[in-house]
């Protein structure tokens, strides 16, 4: 695909001016919504992704095609943009070096070699004063038996590195369990975590600028299936304390990372109101997607404001919302019945095939502030597309 038209100066100021161009390396849904609030502030993408079809690639001025690891792709991709942000993580640190030689690189590339690590996560959460379950790092089957008896049984073995969706993890329920699941899981690097058993999953999107503003979007409560994110209920129906103090800590994060873009911290709220960090994505996130249609600026434009240097407006939201992932076949088959529903806010990624378990769209509904449906209402509210899916 060509280049977007207009000069790439070397070296661009910030904020960055209209019509710079902002380079993102990874081509999922992430990229694509980020790419759309791109277009709106007269930005423009240029996506680095293995797929000339990507769902980001489609809606973006230019695209390198490569993977994440080829010195000279990246190498090209650094030269034809003003500024480099991410909504794949997983690139090598050879990869992040050399594009943070090149180009300036929203957030750092410190903030990514932290998340794509549990172990170095865990360790980096722990040390910021912000709690998460009892971890150890596990090398052997030993030094699994030794953990599982620290730490106790139930407990989750997980591979430190590319987990996503629930994918690459195990649940340890006896001590019988322990071989067979280091035996699958290893011999990549590890980490045994205690089982929380938690009253229900929230999640806090932070916004940070390089001037160290930040902005909280309302924490959000998850509920997974299958291991991939179902439904989001903005806000999350919990203790107005508990929701200031999911803040407090993803913002604690996002200064100690001294990040530069968008946060997502994914917290455990335990039976007796104690909050545990599970994970970080220094990225817009699925469960902030609500964010596009219930708030004057999204999410992926906060990411985009910040990366650009822009003043960031606050996370406010003028509505509550449902948010429902629309996964595999089965949700792309409530297509139809998404968009010929009135009140559901239909979004879809372009992805050609529907693979199970593959994220093809979501779907939001708005309520009044204050009049989230409850408990049993959450479905219905979804319209026939949200029946059929519950
Ligand atoms: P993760 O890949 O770490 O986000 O885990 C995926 C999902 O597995 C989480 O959203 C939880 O529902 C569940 N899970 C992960 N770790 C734990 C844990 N230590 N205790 C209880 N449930 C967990």
């Amino acid at each position: 695909m060509s280049q977007p038209g207009g000069a790439s100066p070397a070296r661009l100021p910030f904020p960055l001016p209209p019509n710079a161009i902002i380079g993102l390396v990874g081509g999922g849904q992430l990229g694509r919504m980020s790419a759309l609030a791109a277009a709106r502030l007269g930005y423009r993408c240029h996506i680095l992704t293995r797929e000339a079809d990507s769902p980001a690639a489609q809606v973006s001025a230019g695209v390198t095609l490569s993977d994440y690891a080829d010195p000279a792709s990246l190498r090209a991709f650094a030269a034809a943009v003003d500024v480099i942000s991410f909504e794949f993580e997983n690139v090598s640190a050879e990869g992040l070096d050399l594009l943070a030689g090149l180009k300036p690189v929203r957030p750092s590339p410190h903030v990514l070699r932290i998340s794509q690590d549990r172990v170095a996560e865990k360790r980096f959460l722990n040390a910021a004063g912000v709690a998460t379950a009892p971890w150890a790092a596990v090398d052997s089957l030993d030094a699994l038996h030794e953990a599982a008896r620290q730490i106790g049984l139930p407990a989750v073995l997980k591979t430190t590195r590319y987990g996503y969706d629930g994918k690459g993890q195990a649940r340890l329920r006896t001590e019988a369990d322990l071989a067979p699941a280091f035996a699958a899981l290893a011999p990549k690097p590890l980490v045994l975590e205690g089982f929380v058993d938690f009253a229900c999953e929230i999640s806090a999107v932070v916004a940070r600028g390089a001037d160290g503003a930040m902005a909280c979007f309302d924490p959000v409560e998850n509920r997974h299936r299958d291991g991939i994110l179902d439904l989001t209920l903005a806000p999350a129906r919990v203790a107005e304390a508990t929701a200031a103090e999911a803040c407090a800590i993803a913002m604690r994060i996002a200064q100690a990372l001294d990040l530069v873009g968008v946060l997502a911290v994914e917290l455990f709220l335990g039976r007796t109101g104690k909050l545990l960090a599970n994970e970080i994505a220094p990225r817009p996130h699925n469960s902030g997607h609500w964010t596009i249609d219930a708030c004057p600026a999204s999410q992926f434009e906060l990411h985009i404001r910040a990366v650009a240097g822009l003043p960031l407006p606050p996370a406010v939201r003028h509505a509550d919302a449902v948010m429902r992932n629309l996964v595999g076949p089965e949700g792309l088959a409530l297509w139809p019945a998404v968009v010929a529903t009135p009140g559901l806010i239909p979004h879809l990624y372009g992805k050609a095939q529907a693979r199970p378990g593959r994220k093809m769209g979501h779907v939001t509904r708005l309520f009044p502030k204050g009049s989230l449906p409850g408990e049993f209402g959450i479905v219905a509210a979804l319209g026939p597309a949200g029946s059929d899916l519950g």
